[in-house]
């Protein structure tokens, strides 16, 4: 597989050939197109796989698309990770691309339990989000957020699309990927 296979407009593809990347990584090649198709997604997947830009790239499409349908305030693609660290990770990813697509105000990167705050403190609200990630499920998990992981996914909006990645799949990951994705494909690493 090829980028220019996943059919990325000009803008976009602009943006990868700039991080010199040869080729998709296999979670990129199996993952984006299902994300890009609007389904749920299950990865399974690690740290250095090239996961952050599985999700990432779609989520720059939707929201290109969405932003155009609904005007409004709040962010549409929604990203919790287990630590800040992680997050400003994430964040440093799509840092380039976000700015040059004009995108920065429509994603926000957060701990689930910021995130949460956030929401109560009413900074930031949750009704135009149609593009959820939940990054490294399993380690949220370990660190006793599954219950905010939860509260959040009843926040936002039923009829979004939904990506959860773990790097493992046990039966705890397994019960709320049946409650919170609808129909889900799983893709592995
Ligand atoms: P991640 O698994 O998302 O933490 O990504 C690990 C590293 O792989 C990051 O430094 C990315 O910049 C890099 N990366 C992402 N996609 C590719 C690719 N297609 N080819 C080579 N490196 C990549």
């Amino acid at each position: 597989t090829s980028f220019a296979h996943f059919g990325f407009d000009e803008q976009l593809m602009h943006q990868i050939r700039k991080s010199e990347y040869s080729q998709p990584t296999p979670i990129q090649a199996q993952g984006i197109p299902v994300a890009l198709s609007g389904r749920d997604i299950i990865g399974i997947a690690k740290t250095g796989s090239g996961k952050t830009a599985a999700f990432v790239w779609p989520m720059l499409v939707h929201i290109m698309d969405q932003k155009e349908l609904e005007a409004g305030d709040g962010p549409i693609g929604l990203i919790c990770a287990p630590t800040r660290e992680l997050s400003q990770q994430v964040r440093g990813s799509m840092w380039e691309q976000t700015k040059a697509l004009q995108l920065g105000a429509e994603i926000v990167v957060c701990t689930p339990g910021r995130l949460i705050d956030l929401v109560k403190k009413k900074a930031t609200n949750l009704q135009r989000v149609t593009y959820l990630v939940f990054d490294e499920a399993d380690r949220m998990f370990d660190m006793g957020f599954e219950p905010q992981v939860r509260s959040i996914a009843n926040h936002v909006r039923p009829d979004r699309q939904t990506l959860l990645f773990s790097a493992t799949f046990k039966k705890r990951i397994e019960r709320l990927c049946r409650d919170i994705l609808m129909d889900p494909i799983k893709v592995v690493q």
